[in-house]
């Protein structure tokens, strides 16, 4: 009896603490990115399982990422609601204008002074409102953000294969299992493809296509394993990526030692190879002379001063942008002092361009059915999040309001409204270690 009492009355109590809590009622959320779906990427292979999942859910017409248009980047802003030049997670790569070092994707997923610099990942929020969260794969995963963590998670070896759909299916099934045996609110599951193939073979590719049909494989085994869980009235379901890709273009391309009047012996850094966009600082004096020689050097080119870059893109009013920034039209990646570049695929463009953008998909107890929405910005993501778990939203740039639309009048949640230093190295071996690895880390993501 007085047991009974007692834990009626830790019961109330406990009622009182968390006003956010809905015990029961509370629905879980699942956050899938597959890198680099682009919108359309169903359009020309049988995809029956989105299809049946676009009938039981929502299907937004596309999604328009952040610019850039990279992969870091662009899931860190799914994560926060926030623009790049607001995050800070500027680029895949670390990087240090003074002594030159710069460090590939998977190295810089463990650096958490990169990703940890001031907005806070919807994990972290989560936990804080008394909820349990996971990760497999998904960017910032490995980064400690104030000193907390994901309370789940899972990070792959340096030479792991994204590509492995046994791989994939043991993840939708630790998912499961975090999801029922460990009671988990919330958890992000990032699969490498279709990006890597993309790149490799081009966005019109029969590989691309054949690796379109294994995502779709994919996704009917993870909707399978959420009924055969018991989650399927419980569990909402979001399908999203960070960005689109494009075919490569091979003719009048942009190589900048071949520019007349330009010289790397002016420049202190540059942050180059890697796609369509490029960051260099100037040696002292020397700006006005880089950015003019580089101004009209090419027509698909774009330079700007930092002060100048297009407002629009969101991204160059951050301290870790450099002086001098450039960006490449659709289809010409930008080559710096050697040619390092040979994807046939890529992405980094202009987020406006058609290409970059890519898919989100919803299905489960908070979502309508058979709904077509029209496009919206990924910064918006977030916010939808924080409405689906019940928890109170960072500040952050986008708005409930753009996604409102596509939830049932309840959502069984009250509405919300809205590292480690590197090892100092000399700029040589660096290069010919960059020039080495170029090949794999220009290759993915
Ligand atoms: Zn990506």
């Amino acid at each position: 009896m007085l047991l009974a009492l007692g834990l009626l009355f830790a019961a109330l109590s406990l009622g009182r603490c968390i006003p956010l809590q809905q015990g029961p009622s509370r629905s879980k959320l699942l956050l899938v990115s597959f890198d680099g779906f682009r919108w359309n990427y169903d359009q020309d292979v049988d995809t029956p399982n989105l299809d049946t999942m676009a009938a039981d859910g929502v299907k937004a017409k596309y999604m328009t990422p952040a610019f850039v248009t990279l992969t870091s980047p662009c899931h860190f802003t799914l994560l926060t609601g926030r623009y790049l030049e607001n995050h800070g997670v500027i680029h895949n790569m670390w990087f240090d204008t003074k002594t030159g070092v710069r460090l590939p994707y998977y190295t810089t997923q463990g650096i958490s002074s990169w990703w940890d610099n001031g907005s806070l990942p919807i994990w972290i929020t989560a936990q804080r409102q008394g909820l349990k969260t996971g990760s497999i794969h998904f960017p910032g995963t490995k980064a400690k953000y104030q000193k907390e963590e994901v309370y789940k998670k899972l990070v792959e070896p340096p030479l792991f294969n994204y590509s492995n759909e046994a791989n994939w299916r043991q993840s939708i099934n630790t998912a499961m299992e975090w999801f029922t045996a460990e009671n988990l609110d919330f958890i992000t599951l990032y699969f490498g493809e279709p990006d890597s193939t993309g790149h490799k073979f081009g966005p019109e590719s029969t590989q691309r296509k054949n690796m379109i049909k294994q995502v779709d494989r994919t996704i009917g085994y993870l909707r399978q394993r959420i009924r055969e869980s018991g989650l399927e009235s419980n569990l909402n379901l979001i399908i999203t990526s960070d960005h689109g890709m494009e075919t490569v273009i091979k003719t009048n391309e942009i190589h900048i030692r071949t520019f007349s009047n330009f010289t790397f012996k002016d420049l202190d850094f540059e942050l180059l190879d890697y796609g369509p966009n490029g960051l260099l600082v100037p040696k002292e004096g020397k700006l006005e002379h880089v950015y003019s020689v580089l101004k009209n050097a090419h027509p698909k080119l774009h330079v700007y001063k930092k002060e100048e870059f297009p407002k629009r893109f969101h991204y160059a009013n951050h301290s870790r942008i450099t002086p001098l920034l450039l960006y490449s039209d659709p289809g010409y990646v930008i080559h710096g002092r050697y040619k390092v570049q040979f994807n046939k695929g890529e992405h980094g463009f202009d987020n406006q361009a058609m290409n970059m953008k890519t898919i989100f998909r919803a299905v489960g107890p908070s979502f309508k059915k058979g709904l077509v929405v029209e496009p919206f910005d990924s910064v918006n993501v977030y916010a939808l999040l924080c409405e689906l778990l019940g928890i109170t939203p960072e500040p952050h740039d986008g708005s409930l309001e753009v996604t409102k639309p596509m939830l049932r009048e309840s959502t069984g949640n009250e509405g919300n409204g809205s590292g480690p230093s590197p090892r100092p190295a000399s700029k040589l071996p660096l290069m010919l270690g960059l020039a080495l690895v170029l090949g794999c880390w220009g290759g993915v993501f």
